[in-house]
């Protein structure tokens, strides 16, 4: 088993869970696994096809996913196909045909596939030597996705009662595993239930203050990777996305009330790693399969705990470190509670209200977060450790709180707020208790005040850092405008006139040494580079091979490769995730790569590939206008080119204008916006005078939803298309 391992899938050890599994799906019998997010459980039937003598049928709801899996296997040089509604009729045949050959190790189908007359009677002509129900708590009506054609499994497993059956699932209570059991008709199943640990995932809650420049501030640090932003609202979702490609960042929006086409546009440019943020409502991540996303960020509260482990579980799955951030606040606390109090039913809303506050306890928490989360799944793996706070994965581990009286300081900053009117921002409220003798406090007579110079034990640093925490407990609040001026709040007076001692938490002065691995990436020296030139390489590769990114390597192959960097193909056959097939196929070229990268004495050898030879031509061919030329010819977007470059996307512009001035041609495909956009953009041009009107006209008639460098863009489309005369 080992060696079907590293020769397929490039593994040399199995995780937790999956030998078991495999053996006793090798022996015949029937299993159930629960296994979180991530933690392999399509290895546990796809090993056990390779060693079967039949077919392994896999019955899959996420239709979207299927052309992936199977693309995923085939690179890896096992014979798996898929039926689904998605293909046309000449396609269905050719697949059944194949199946009916014997040809194929591994058929996925959808449950309404399944369900279809002509399927079972294909069914009865083929050796099926292992049935694997995935996603199986959708056949449970106590699951939260029922799908009813999966009640027709039953059927099926009573057709073939000396097949075993595996049913996986992510999400099961004891309730609806039972369901599971009993539907499926599983005989003396043995059950498999993983921790739900997700060691590799960082979860952090930060308070919520300048919320869009904490976001910013997380995707600058993480360029190139791919994150999901869940919002609450559709509105939000799309000002974001929009607010966010101002700073360069190619974020999309992604929410239900989308059309069908730009939804699957975005979903599929996330998949292929080519737009890599999500700016995103909870409707997305169903069915979405990216093991390498990086970031997850709850730009608000979640409304349940199951959701938040849900979400967050879609970070990381090819078990790199990811991070998980929420940003809490008590206005998103209070808007959740409106909402939940508009609820007609009352029961529901008890129910809804009790999961809030399990909510809202988890944000507040002073102890380990990880463990709170997995005792609430009743998985009890960290249970039993002494040190309560000891995952050193999450917030509070890392950095431990510390209680202080803060009463005092708390009083004066309050009295202060009250006493000027509650009509300024922390930097005068600082000048006044400080005893500024500055222009603006003279002049207001706040000088007069009774709380002017009271503070002596805090300077003006402090004062705003304990502000932001009594923001934080609801003591005080800022108004959303530009002036940002502090009052305090109902709780805040109550807590002033009742005299109440105010402890705040902060870091401990000396936080405990972060782990290793949260070291930032970025700033390691060479195998930061290399990885980067290594994902590179393989976007182009699976640019001309039309598959997602990960189809050739998943991140953790590219890491692996480029900490051990490898010189020969012997080497390259020890990289995790390298098994023989995509050592055929990809090893040279990622070693000439990986040459190329150690040293030019290196021997590199011509012949193999344009891919690795990009990066030399474009140093050779030395012009910066040669240079963004060539990179948008290989299809990459003018945001894609100035963040391969490393220069702003303005200057990418003006690389482009100045050459379609001077006549070249130049590629902007991939770089014009999409659908009604485009239309949208050249109808404003020609209104405000064609190519030569002044830009700041057109973003006068299209309104604030687009960028400049987007007109620009539009602009030099036109004029290549049309000439300088291109309002005729
Ligand atoms: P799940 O279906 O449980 O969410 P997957 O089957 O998609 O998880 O596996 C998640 C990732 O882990 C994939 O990238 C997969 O290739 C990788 N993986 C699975 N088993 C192993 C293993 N034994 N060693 C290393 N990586 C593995
Ligand atoms: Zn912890």
């Amino acid at each position: 088993m080992l060696d079907l391992l590293k020769q397929y899938f490039g593994y040399d050890r199995f995780r937790p869970l999956q030998e078991e599994i495999i053996s006793n799906v090798l022996a015949k019998n029937d299993s159930l696994v629960i296994m979180p997010t991530g933690g392999g459980k399509s290895l546990c039937y796809q090993l056990p096809a390779l060693q079967l003598h039949g077919l392994t049928l896999v019955v899959s709801p996420l239709i979207a996913l299927m052309k992936d899996q199977v693309d995923g296997l085939k690179a890896i040089g096992i014979r798996a196909e898929f039926l689904n509604s998605s293909l046309t009729f000449a396609e269905m045949e050719r697949v059944r045909g194949a199946a009916l050959q014997g040809e194929l190790k591994i058929l996925y189908v959808s449950p309404e596939r399944l369900a279809l007359d002509s399927f079972k009677a294909l069914l009865n002509h083929l050796s099926v030597s292992l049935v694997a129900v995935d996603e199986a708590h959708c056949i449970s009506e106590w699951g939260h996705d029922f799908r009813p054609d999966y009640m027709h499994l039953g059927e099926v497993r009573r057709s073939m009662p000396d097949v075993p059956f595996i049913a996986l699932t992510a999400t099961a209570t004891p309730k609806v595993r039972d369901d599971i059991v009993n539907q499926l008709g599983l005989k003396s199943p043995q059950r498999f239930v993983a921790s739900f640990n997700r060691e590799n995932l960082n979860y952090e809650v930060r308070a919520k203050r300048n919320a869009f420049g904490q976001l910013v501030e997380m995707l600058e640090s993480r360029r190139g990777q791919s994150a999901i932003i869940y919002c609450q609202s559709r509105k939000e979702t799309e000002e974001i996305a929009q607010d966010l490609r101002q700073y360069d960042i190619s974020a999309n929006a992604y929410h239900a009330g989308m059309d069908a086409d730009d939804r699957r546009r975005t979903q599929e440019g996330f998949i292929a790693g080519e737009y890599p943020v999500v700016v995103a409502t909870i409707a997305f991540g169903m069915g979405i399969d990216k093991p390498d996303v990086r970031l997850v960020v709850h730009y608000s509260m979640p409304k349940t705990l199951e959701g938040y482990y849900q979400e967050t579980g879609r970070a990381g799955r090819d078990g790199l470190p990811s991070d998980c951030v929420l940003l809490f606040s008590y206005g998103d606390r209070s808007r959740q509670e409106y909402f939940v109090n508009q609820v007609e039913d009352q029961l529901e809303r008890q129910k809804l209200k009790i999961k809030l506050d399990q909510v809202v306890a988890f944000c507040q928490l002073r102890s380990c977060r990880r463990r709170y989360l997995l005792e609430y799944f009743g998985d009890e793996t960290l249970a039993d450790t002494d040190d309560q706070n000891s995952c050193q994965g999450c917030d509070v581990c890392i950095t431990p709180l510390e209680k202080f009286d803060a009463t005092v300081i708390s009083q004066k900053i309050m009295s202060a707020i009250v006493r000027c009117g509650q009509r300024f921002g922390i930097t005068h409220i600082g000048a006044v208790l400080l005893g500024s003798k500055g222009k603006k406090v003279l002049e207001l007579g706040h000088d007069k005040l009774k709380v002017y110079g009271i503070v002596n034990d805090y300077d003006r640093t402090q004062i705003r850092e304990i502000s932001e925490l009594l923001i934080d407990r609801g003591l005080i609040a800022r108004s959303d405008d530009r002036f940002a001026t502090l009052r305090v709040t109902d709780e805040g007076r109550k807590v002033l006139k009742q005299r109440d001692r105010i402890f705040l938490s902060r870091p401990k002065q000396e936080p405990t040494q972060r782990r290793q691995r949260r070291q930032p990436e970025r700033s390691q020296s060479s195998p930061g580079e290399l990885f980067e030139r290594l994902r590179e390489l393989r976007l182009t590769i699976a640019r001309e091979q039309g598959v997602p990114a990960f189809v050739v390597f998943t991140d953790a192959s590219l890491k692996d490769m480029a900490a051990k960097m490898p010189r020969t193909l012997q080497e390259f056959a020890r990289v995790s995730g390298v098994g023989k097939v995509k050592l055929e196929q990809y090893g040279e070229q990622f070693l000439s790569e990986i040459r190329d990268f150690v040293g030019s004495d290196a021997p590199t050898s011509e012949a193999n590939g344009r891919t690795h030879s990009i990066n030399r031509s474009v140093r050779r061919e030395g012009s910066t206008y040669a240079q963004t030329k060539e990179l948008l010819a290989q299809g990459l977007s003018v945001r894609q080119v100035a963040y391969q470059r490393g220069v702003t996307l303005g200057t990418v512009a003006s690389h482009v204008e100045m050459m379609v001035a001077n006549g070249m041609s130049v590629e902007l495909e991939s770089s014009l916006p999409g659908g009604a956009h485009l239309g949208k953009i050249e109808a404003a041009i020609y209104q405000a005078g064609g190519t030569s009107a002044k830009l700041s006209d057109v973003m006068d008639i299209i309104g604030g939803n687009y960028t400049y460098e987007d007109v620009r863009i539009v602009r030099a489309h036109i004029l290549q298309l049309n000439g300088p005369n291109g309002q005729s």
